[in-house]
């Protein structure tokens, strides 16, 4: 995994980390990537969340069966897949967004799960997660990801990204 890549991916995006609140970052995507993002919970059983990236917008699923912490979480890493540009060209149906949507559900779903490309990409949006949290956490704003009004004023020492191993 490229940690440079990915680290540098999150400084890219210029966020002010001292206003985080979710929804306000995904604001903050959306104005970056210059398209809508659309963020939706629904309640599947077997999945945590996808990304799709279709001809004129974004879309983020997440299970609203988990509970809100890893609700969050989940937005953060398919963020990550966003912004790393790990959502896979499709060739047909440019002008259509249901078409489009479809015929990417189907392109993922028949990826191997031990697929190494997509355990790479798995691992690098974790980092991005991580790295996210960290400037999330070194701005006292924890409290937005853990729903805990006392989570800032747990110590967490300041994040350098150098310790994460895969896994
Ligand atoms: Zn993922």
């Amino acid at each position: 995994m490229d940690t440079k890549r990915v680290r540098s991916a999150v400084d890219s995006l210029n966020y002010g980390w001292h206003r985080f609140s979710m929804l306000h970052f995904i604001e903050h995507i959306a104005t970056v990537r210059q398209r809508p993002l659309h963020v939706n919970g629904v309640p599947l059983a077997g999945f945590s969340g996808m990304c799709l990236s279709t001809a004129h917008n974004d879309y983020i699923f997440y299970n609203l069966r988990y509970h809100a912490i890893l609700q969050l979480h989940t937005q953060l890493h398919e963020i990550a897949h966003l912004m790393l540009g790990h959502t896979r060209k499709l060739d047909l149906d440019r002008n259509s967004d249901l078409g489009s949507m479809l015929l990417h559900i189907n392109n993922r779903i028949r990826v191997a799960p031990n697929d190494p490309i997509v355990k790479q990409e798995e691992d690098e949006a974790e980092y991005f997660a991580i790295v996210v949290q960290g400037y999330i956490a070194n701005h006292r704003r924890l409290h937005q990801l853990t729903l805990s009004d006392h989570a800032d004023d747990i110590y967490m020492p300041p994040f350098t990204g150098n310790s994460v191993s895969g896994g």
